[in-house]
């Protein structure tokens, strides 16, 4: 971090502008908003801070700076276009440690302003250290378009039962949960709506009415193959949300960074043939967390309905009658063939598209093969890595042709993105010469051949 965020209190604090041209008066305006106690002193002033003045709300000096200006200032900004002033200003106030701001002269600075989204109380503050302001206002306009503006006024009904709430709840987590709910639920909708009164109301009603014994729920979250961007909002919401996060070796590191930081994290592994918490037990986890009252995500790689054993996670829950939610996510063959430039059915080569897991059983792989060996078709396998071997034999041996393409996706969608392209003859012998990482997809089809063509994505590039 090249500067240290922080707010500070300037209201009727003394804050001293040099300067009184155009660029003075815009930095008087931001200053007046968090009320401070302003004067401008500058030989010459622009109509906008005449204006000011005449209307009080600042103090105006008409004469050049002097050296004794600074002295009791809190805060203080220089707007001139004379470098020499500017530098002797910014000497003086770091001398005397108080916060100084040369407008466009970083160097000079000890704090900067950053790009503002105000919906006071809440303020947004956005900073890119004078390396890229215009990014830094084009994420601010992206924020000013997505935050409504009754945020603000959310914030401040929030505010006035901040005591209440605390005396109600001891319990830290307890506030959060019953703030959440709040934020996320009918008051915050009657907030946007203009209804803030009945929003008050409403909100002492909820507070009324809770206690410390509430049960969970449970978020069985697809967390998508990788790509952290791949993510749907309600996946980021509902992960940004629990207090509790089950997750697994398939869910990428950059989607774990965007867990809240104080949640508990619970590995419960899933290596092949090395579960570090066998399935009943994740089962009964997530029943035991959500009896406890905690917000429990089940965070797993992919889309949880597809190979993930989301299905029988939740059917403990049910019949625990736990709450839960399931959020889809991005399945490996989408995110994988999709970022490999194969798209999984083409008008020319393939018509359908079958997802397979490849797991080995006893060395075997119990599949219709008859029905996989047919041409137009595009077969994705799971888990197949081991029994590379096994598939590329069978799927010969049922009449596919041997010189079939076959791609096999390596951490699809991940900074380790790779794919290597084969037949489905020479699969083995690939799988055999090259250290090949799981986790890894295999797609067999014509459709192979269009990356060639249509390849977009490359991993280093993008990391
Ligand atoms: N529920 C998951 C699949 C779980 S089964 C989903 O919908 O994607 C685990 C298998 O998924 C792995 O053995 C591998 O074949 C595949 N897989 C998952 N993520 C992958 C990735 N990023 N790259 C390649 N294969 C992946």
């Amino acid at each position: 971090m090249d500067y240290f965020p922080i707010f500070i209190d300037i209201v009727q604090r003394p804050c001293l502008v040099v300067g009184g041209g155009d660029i003075a008066y815009r930095k008087i305006n931001l200053l007046l908003k968090a009320d401070a106690q302003i004067t401008c002193i500058s030989p010459e002033i622009c109509d906008g801070v005449a204006l000011l003045a005449k209307d009080n709300k600042i103090t105006v000096v008409n004469r050049g700076f002097e050296i004794s200006d600074v002295n009791a200032q809190v805060l203080i900004v220089s707007a001139t276009d004379d470098a020499v002033l500017n530098t002797q200003v910014s000497d003086l106030a770091k001398a005397a440690n108080i916060p100084v701001n040369v407008v466009d002269s970083p160097d000079l600075c000890s704090f900067i302003m950053p790009s503002i989204v105000d919906r006071s109380p809440i303020v947004i503050a956005i900073s890119s250290a004078g390396k890229a302001p215009v990014l830094a206002r084009l994420i601010r306009a992206k924020l000013e378009s997505t935050i409504p503006n009754a945020y603000g006024k959310l914030a401040s009904l929030a505010g006035n039962f901040r005591d209440q709430v605390k005396a109600k709840f001891n319990n830290i987590e307890d506030r959060r949960y019953f703030w959440e709910k709040a934020f996320s639920g009918i008051v915050a909708e009657k907030v946007f709506a203009g209804k803030t009164d009945e929003a008050q109301v409403d909100l002492q009603a909820q507070l009324d009415a809770s206690t410390d014994s509430e049960i969970g729920e449970v978020y069985l979250v697809g967390g998508g193959p990788g790509d952290p961007d791949l993510l749907t909002f309600k996946a980021l919401r509902l992960i940004q949300q629990a207090d509790v996060i089950l997750h697994d070796r398939l869910v990428s590191d950059e989607v774990m960074e965007l867990v809240r930081r104080d949640a508990e994290l619970i590995y419960v592994g899933k290596e092949r043939d090395n579960h570090s918490v066998p399935q009943d037990g994740i089962n009964q986890l997530l029943v035991d967390l959500a009896k406890q009252g905690r917000r429990v995500c089940r965070l797993k790689g992919g889309d949880p309905f597809i190979f993930g054993r989301g299905g029988e996670e939740i059917e403990t829950l049910a019949e625990n009658n736990i709450p839960f939610q399931v959020v889809p996510g991005i399945t490996a063959a989408s995110g994988c063939s999709t970022y490999s430039g194969i798209p999984l059915t083409h008008r020319d080569y393939s018509q359908s598209c079958r997802f397979v897991t490849g797991h080995l059983k006893d060395g075997s792989m119990n599949l219709p093969w008859n029905e996989l060996a047919v041409e137009q078709q595009t077969i994705v396998f799971y888990m197949a890595l081991k029994g590379a071997q096994h598939l590329s034999e069978q799927l010969i041996a049922h009449g596919m042709r041997s010189a079939m393409p076959v791609a096999l996706v390596e951490k699809g969608t991940t900074p380790d993105h790779k794919v290597h392209t084969t037949t489905l003859a020479e699969l083995p012998h690939l799988v055999a010469n090259e250290t090949i990482r799981a986790p890894t997809l295999i797609i067999v089809g014509e459709v192979v051949k269009l990356r060639k063509k249509l390849n977009w994505f490359d991993a280093e590039k993008q990391s």
